[in-house]
């Protein structure tokens, strides 16, 4: 499989010479600003769901990224997806978690058409060592940059900053890889007590934390100063694991074919049948794994996409503006890690919504480039939104709250805030004629002040993380200066 650019020039050869999955898969953008994507989607067919609907986890991961990855040996690539997708990797201890089920699927309303009842389900993506679904593509990640780059006899040396989640997710995937170390930049005292244990308490020689002293922003803001420093990224071979990853999007595709099975009737299903997911969105990372499973074929009825009181996306589904926010119309909500501003993925699906035409992207993101919006409303494409199957809605605190509590008294289940934002907007929008599967995000557990204001008590936590604040914790603490990062990056990248 070959990879070409939304903007059409990455590089400026033919597609059927472009990069093949392992040349982009230590990069970010592509060279001309855009997005990696396929020349085209693999089609998956009827024979092939009925064979697929049978197998595990990691065979289904193997099945569908084969399609996509064709410079990695078929046994290497088996092997990775098989030490990658494990029940002990993804057994957080959670007692819903079925032995051996990656990804489990729970009915809180079974199918029954004669009563119109089209059914409600969750798709549990939590179960990893981070407790958030990010899991489920940045564990594959770290197999494979450790394959590909002891391949390459290289080293890479990864740069971020978080807030939270994607931090602690991508150094337990980085762990103990060898030519993979760690730089994870945080706010100094901004994180939540269970957060920096998450992330400080990690003992592994090649994860450094650097806490700054200042704001996300602050963090950010000397990440990209770092790696725009090109004498710099390249002598410390200074590289990211962020959303816009194309591998983390084509690891999330399994899971939408896996859910599809689970909510049609398992192993003697049907797959004819329409299923509708509803996903927490905020850099439209996992929705376009959806996305993509629809166009190669499964099929998916509705992409029902949800966001928080930050609704960029919800309104360009119901107006066809897109108008990214500035910093202070970004609000910090009680589902933190749907607060985008702009959805770092968007292009990817705007792309194929626009016929894969990359002047049209060029165009449309030159504005959004320079701060500006774009509006599709008067064009013919808007009026192709339905092919595409996305409908969205959003959700505020008030209604997480409340979701959550109802949750819980109905089904006597603990669901997170963002998840509690696609349950609301997900039950809204079901219909009689299809199941809808709602994409569980985290676990309770990572966001306990906002589960104790909904239910009055704090959210169990997995057995292995009980106590994970009174570990020893290693934190390099420095001000906020992009020499100091540079100077810490130097003494330690080897
Ligand atoms: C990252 C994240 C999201 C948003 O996912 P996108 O791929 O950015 O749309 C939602 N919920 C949780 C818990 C997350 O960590």
């Amino acid at each position: 499989m070959r990879y070409l650019s939304t903007r059409g020039h990455a590089p400026d050869t033919p597609v059927s010479s472009g990069p093949g999955f392992t040349e982009i898969l230590l990069g970010g953008l592509a060279p001309d600003g855009g997005l990696y994507l396929p020349v085209t989607y693999p089609q998956v067919g009827q024979a092939e769901l009925a064979q697929w609907r049978t197998l595990s986890y990691a065979d289904l991961a193997y099945a569908v990224l084969s399609r996509f990855i064709d410079d990695i040996p078929a046994a290497d690539l088996q092997t990775l997806v098989n030490r990658t997708y494990t029940a002990k990797i993804y057994g957080n201890g959670r007692v819903s978690a079925e032995a051996g089920e990656i990804t489990p699927l729970r009915w809180l309303a079974r199918p029954d058409p004669p009563s119109g009842e089209g059914g409600l389900a969750i798709l549990e993506l939590s179960n990893g060592p981070t407790l958030a679904f990010k899991d489920m593509a940045m564990q594959l990640l770290g197999n494979l940059f450790e394959y590909v780059l002891a391949r390459r006899g290289e080293e890479i040396n990864i740069l971020g900053a978080t807030s939270g989640d994607t931090g602690s997710s991508a150094e337990y995937a980085m762990r103990g890889k060898r030519g993979v170390r760690v730089f994870m930049l945080s706010p100094h005292e901004r994180m939540s007590a269970f957060q920096r244990a998450q992330m400080y308490s990690l003992q592994d020689a090649n994860i450094y934390n650097i806490a700054v002293r200042g704001m996300f922003d602050n963090a950010q803001d000397i990440v990209k100063a770092v790696s725009n420093d090109l004498a710099f990224k390249t002598r410390y071979k200074i590289g990211a694991v962020n959303s816009i990853n194309w591998a983390r999007i084509a690891a999330q595709v399994v899971y939408y074919f896996k859910g599809y099975f689970a909510a049609t009737g398992g192993v003697q299903g049907d797959n004819e049948q329409q299923v509708a997911f509803a996903v927490p969105s905020g850099n439209f990372g996992n929705i376009c794994a959806g996305h993509i499973a629809r166009m190669m074929g499964l099929p998916i009825g509705r992409l029902v996409l949800a966001t928080n009181e930050n609704d960029v996306l919800d309104e360009f589904f119901r107006t066809g503006v897109y108008r990214p926010r500035n910093t202070a119309e970004t609000a910090a909500t009680s589902s933190p890690s749907m607060d985008i501003s702009k959805a770092s993925n968007f292009e990817r699906f705007i792309f194929d919504l626009v016929g894969r035409d990359p002047a049209v992207i060029r165009r449309l993101w030159s504005g959004i480039d320079a701060g500006r919006s774009f509006d599709l409303s008067a064009t013919p494409y808007l009026a192709r939104l339905p092919e595409f199957g996305f409908v969205s809605g959003r959700s505020t605190h008030a209604d997480r709250l409340a979701t959550i509590r109802r949750t819980y008294q109905q089904h006597g289940l603990l669901i997170d805030t963002h998840t509690a934002d696609g349950l609301k907007v997900g039950s809204e929008l079901r219909t009689p004629d299809m199941p809808m599967v709602v994409l569980e995000t985290a676990l309770p557990a990572k966001f306990e002040a906002t589960m104790i204001e909904a239910l009055g008590r704090k959210p169990e936590r997995p057995a292995a993380l009980e106590g994970i604040e009174n570990l020893p914790q290693r934190v390099a603490v420095m001000d906020a200066s992009v020499d100091a990062v540079k100077q810490f990056i130097e003494r330690h990248a080897g």
